[in-house]
């Protein structure tokens, strides 16, 4: 029928908007770049689907974004032709919570609120189509989609619990496809509805956004036109041929309306890196991942040669909170393009590995095809070089970081995505040469702050062969062992792994720069300094003690020893050389629980 539905809100929905409403009135203009967002989601839709079918661009070819205001009203409409909505579309996406922006606001809200943070912050998550009530008082939402031959219209009021939709009956109102919101501002709101102001805050926020966007502005130009002379003297002259030379001519400025690109659509990884500045890089970031702290790095490359692509990558400051897996397939953090055509954000796990899968960035090849598929992507040569050059470049990136001015930067990275790291060494053993210069560890001469395998080589005995270490569950405990006493005595540093994957990444290493990697809590762990005389002499001395020992201990034990490695202890319990350390053993222990 043509008469309005009325629908109720989700109950989530209703509870979102009213948190919008109270806690982010004091940064109300973000509804603008909200609703461009959305407007240039359903654009990069649009625009992938027609690809293979170019088809859906017949109705309207072009693909931007305009507002329009008037100011006399208080109302603001902004028109995309993307990809519309159904009606059932509008019920799923404008009253249910599905969606990503929102969630993610919930969750800041709560975490700020805990952490007694600036409220301002949340103005900087992705908050979603529901901003649009924090300045209007009554929002219209009238769409179409090329998969239907109507055109609906959803229907919102602040502080309401329902929503209608009808059909668009008004043939003035009717556009051959998109989307275009018309918003009733609130009484104090009306100010935004100035097309000055609208024009600052699209420039403010919607920077990056990749469609034209045009703003609806008053122009002028100047113009002679000729006036009359005084009358008076025309009369005297009235026979006079030269008449009309004596016409006078005067200024008049002309005013018209006319829209007016407003914003820069130059992608910026289309851009010279030496003209694009860091600050430009970060809110590049921050905008495209709807991320609120700046990265720690960011690196902008372009290839050629065999495979050409462009990318800028980023390493956040910080690792997603609240999730127990250290890797996440499903991150969204890279955003592929072919040919400056936005395909997907689902591809993270066929441009990078699992254990790099922090890294943020975007990708855009020439040499794909634009209807490109997972499993495209997967058997692709061009792909496997992409990949491999992207770790390459990430890696870089995260070197770059190692030598920042900032020492609190690397330490930063690795309190966030150490884990990341060592995951790789037991996955990327082609990598193994770039991780781990990247590796931290405590040590028995550095209990504060981590050292590097470079630091520790550094600092390794003239006649030292091996890297040593101790797996524990503490540095307090590693610091206690033992195990360390004579290697203290003779001051040989002892690297501490106290993380549960420590010990597994450095046995997949094996060896760094040619020196292999010890535990120290093994068996046969030679110091270099046995005097054969003396055990021998001990060993007679003491042999009885071992058997009788053995014998009281039965299978608890593989064996018992004489051993030259402690100083003040009596005794120790090692690892046999091929049996698992303790740590392990502890691990396994508690994995197979
Ligand atoms: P998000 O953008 O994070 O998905 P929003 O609340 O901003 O969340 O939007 C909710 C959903 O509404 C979008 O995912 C999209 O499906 C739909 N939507 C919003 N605006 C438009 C639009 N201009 N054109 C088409 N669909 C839209
Ligand atoms: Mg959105």
């Amino acid at each position: 029928g043509l008469s309005a539905e009325k629908y109720e809100y989700q109950a989530e929905v209703s509870r979102l908007m009213d948190l919008i409403v109270n806690s982010l009135y004091s940064n109300k203009e973000v509804f603008l770049r909200e609703l461009v967002s959305n407007a240039s989601d359903a654009l990069d839709k649009l625009r992938f689907l027609s690809v293979t079918e170019p088809d859906l661009l017949k109705d309207a070819a072009d693909l931007d974004i305009r507002i329009q205001t008037d100011k006399d009203n208080g109302i603001i409409t902004i028109t995309d032709s993307g990809i519309g909505m159904t009606r059932q579309e509008l019920i799923d996406c404008l009253g249910t919570i599905a969606q990503s922006g929102t969630a993610k606001f919930l969750k800041a809200l709560k975490e700020s609120k805990d952490a007694g943070a600036d409220s301002n912050l949340i103005g900087q998550f992705g908050v979603g189509f529901y901003s649009a009530f924090l300045v209007s008082e009554r929002v219209e939402v009238s769409t179409k989609s090329p998969k239907s031959d109507r055109q609906y219209v959803w229907e919102g009021e602040v502080n309401s619990s329902s929503y209608t939709i009808r059909e668009e009956t008004d043939p003035s109102k009717l556009i051959p496809r998109g989307t275009r919101l018309t918003l009733y501002l609130k009484r104090d709101d009306k100010g935004f509805a100035h097309p000055e102001r609208i024009q600052r805050l699209v420039q403010n926020y919607s920077q990056f956004v990749s469609f034209p966007i045009y703003t609806w502005q008053e122009k002028g130009y100047t113009k002679e036109v000729e006036v009359d002379e005084d009358p008076v003297e025309a009369k005297k002259d009235d026979r006079d041929e030269k008449t009309e030379k004596k016409k006078k001519t005067k200024t008049v400025v002309e005013k018209y309306w006319d829209w007016e690109l407003t914003n820069e659509t130059q992608p910026i990884w289309l851009r010279n890196p030496k003209e694009v500045t860091t600050e430009e890089y970060n809110e590049f970031y921050k905008k495209t991942f709807n991320e609120y702290l700046e990265p720690l790095a960011s690196s902008h490359f372009t290839t050629e040669g065999e495979v050409e692509f462009r990318s800028v990558l980023y390493v956040p400051s910080i690792a997603p909170t609240g999730k127990d897996d250290i890797v996440n397939t499903k991150t969204k953090n890279i955003r592929l393009y072919v040919k400056r055509v936005f395909i997907s954000d689902d591809f993270d796990g066929e441009l990078f590995p699992r254990y790099l899968s922090f890294i943020k960035g975007v990708v855009d090849s020439n040499d794909l095809p634009l209807n490109i598929s997972r499993e495209i992507l997967q058997e692709s040569r061009i792909v496997r070089i992409m990949r491999k050059r992207l770790v390459r470049k990430a890696f870089d990136m995260i070197l770059g970081i190692t030598m920042s001015e900032n020492r609190d930067d690397y330490a930063r990275f690795w309190e966030n995505f150490g884990k990341h790291l060592k995951l790789g060494c037991i996955e990327d053993r082609e990598n193994h040469k770039r991780i781990a210069p990247l590796l931290r560890f405590f040590s028995s001469q550095s209990e504060e702050d981590m050292i590097s395998f470079d630091e520790y080589v550094e600092n390794m005995k003239p006649d030292q062969k091996d890297i040593y270490y101790i797996a524990a569950d503490s540095v307090t405990s590693a610091k206690n062992a033992p195990f360390l006493e004579k290697l203290v005595e003779k001051d040989i540093e002892v690297l501490f792994l106290v993380d549960p994957i420590d010990e597994v990444a450095i046995q997949n290493l094996k060896s760094y720069k040619e020196k292999n990697f010890v535990d120290i809590s093994k068996e046969d762990l030679d110091l270099g300094d046995k005097n054969e005389e003396k055990e021998k002499e001990i060993k007679q001395e003491f042999g009885q003690t071992c058997e009788w020992i053995k014998k009281r201990l039965g299978d608890k034990v593989a064996s018992v020893q004489i051993s030259n490695r402690l100083s003040t202890s009596p005794c120790v319990l090692a690892s046999g050389k091929f049996g698992w350390s303790a740590n392990m053993e502890r691990l396994m222990k508690a994995q197979t629980v």
